[in-house]
């Protein structure tokens, strides 16, 4: 920090906003339990009245996403998919959402079902080419345009700039899941975007260990205030214990972030040209389509998610899977143990994920361990 220059953001995180209790001087914040809030001698609420609605611990970690975010407030949810699901839970019959065709797969699964229910319409697209979204847009009946920014698990990289250019000549507005993009890297909200999405099970938490989801909005507006009223009447807040882990882990995202950045550098640089590989799919690497936007839109690295397609397809890919000895083989992603995973088998039938592709979520474990491992898995096959 220069003299008049706002903390850096690994600075508030570190600090978790610089909290230190008034009272105490405590520098961690206390856990409030208590689910309802007295009301002083004149009858006068304070700033809480009951934890359905609001809490200080989750307000605490809200407000420092909301700073990160460069966004007007944020909302904690009790998992990722009850955030992203109150975006679209306002929607009304004949209107009409485009979403991408690679996306978290359950959340697309979600789309599709509460879109039939409602008669509202669903257009999937391959946003990569804005093109694609400007075609499939529907000036006054398109509400929401809903990407990734670096789509799970193709990782396909999505113009953000231009995408909201063409929601908002529609009338509609903008959401981004960033999960695998945290605002160290990555803040939609200055690229135009209205909305922005992480599940904090991912790197925002970091240690695999509390589940959660976080919204942020560019605006306190109408959509702002359905997204308010979701949370209240549907009920899906976050806890406040599971809002004080996220605190603790947020104080370490930017070393985690960095760590798993370089790690997945130096496996997708490695594998790259393995013989029994035939793609490497990572953003940070120049032969991938969307290497240049994705250059200047992740000013802060690449990030740890990647996926590699094995040459012999599902029995191939299945055999790394299972030879494995350091990588976990699990589902979800960025925590600080590496994850290995075979999509098509998790997403079922129907899933549109090649099936010789796993999917890799790097840790911050020591990388030449990480390669080792691969590379002996790899000569399973
Ligand atoms: N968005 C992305 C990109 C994800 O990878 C996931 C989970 O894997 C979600 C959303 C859903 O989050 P949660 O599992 O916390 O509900």
């Amino acid at each position: 920090m220069t003299r008049n220059t706002p903390p850096a953001p690994a600075t508030l995180l570190a600090q978790a906003g610089h909290f230190i209790d008034a009272e105490t001087r405590a520098i961690v914040p206390p856990i409030h339990s208590s689910t309802t809030f007295a009301r002083d001698q004149d009858y006068a609420l304070g700033r809480y009245i009951y934890s359905r609605d609001d809490n200080p611990t989750f307000a605490q970690a809200e407000e420092l996403i909301a700073g990160l975010e460069g966004g007007a407030a944020s909302l904690l949810f009790a998992s990722g998919l009850a955030a992203a699901s109150a975006v679209f839970e306002p929607l009304r019959p004949d209107q009409h959402v485009i979403a991408p065709i690679s996306m978290y797969y359950a959340l697309q699964a979600w789309l599709k079902i509460l879109t039939e229910r409602r008669g509202i319409g669903l257009t999937l697209v391959d946003p990569t080419d804005p093109k694609n979204v400007a075609d499939a847009i529907r000036p006054g009946e398109t509400a929401i345009v809903w990407v990734e920014t670096l789509s799970n698990p193709t990782w396909d990289v999505a113009d953000i700039r231009a995408l909201a250019t063409i929601a908002h000549d529609a009338g509609a507005i903008l959401g981004v899941d960033a999960t695998v993009t945290p605002p160290l890297t990555c803040r939609p909200l200055d690229l135009g975007a209205d909305i922005v999405f992480h599940s904090t099970t991912k790197y925002l938490n970091g240690h695999s260990d509390v589940l959660g989801g976080v919204l942020t909005t560019a605006a306190m507006d109408a959509n702002w205030t359905d997204i308010l009223g979701v949370r209240k009447f549907v009920g899906g807040v976050m806890g406040p214990f599971e809002a004080w882990l996220l605190l603790r882990g947020m104080r370490t995202l930017s070393v985690r972030w960095e760590r798993a950045s370089e790690n997945a550098m130096a496996l997708a640089r490695h594998f790259q040209s393995h013989p029994k590989i035939q793609a490497v799919r990572y953003a940070g690497l120049t032969d991938h389509p969307g290497h240049s936007v994705a250059a200047a839109q992740f000013t802060g690295g690449f990030g740890g998610m990647m996926s590699i397609l094995i040459r012999g397809g599902a029995e191939a890919a299945l055999t790394v899977a299972k030879s494995v000895r350091l990588f976990v083989p699990a589902t979800s992603l960025g925590g600080v143990e590496s994850l290995i995973e075979h999509r098509a088998t998790v997403e079922g039938p129907g899933s549109a994920t090649p099936d010789s592709l796993l999917r890799i979520s790097v840790g911050i474990e020591a990388v030449d361990d990480l390669i080792g491992d691969l590379e002996q898995a790899l000569e399973k096959v």
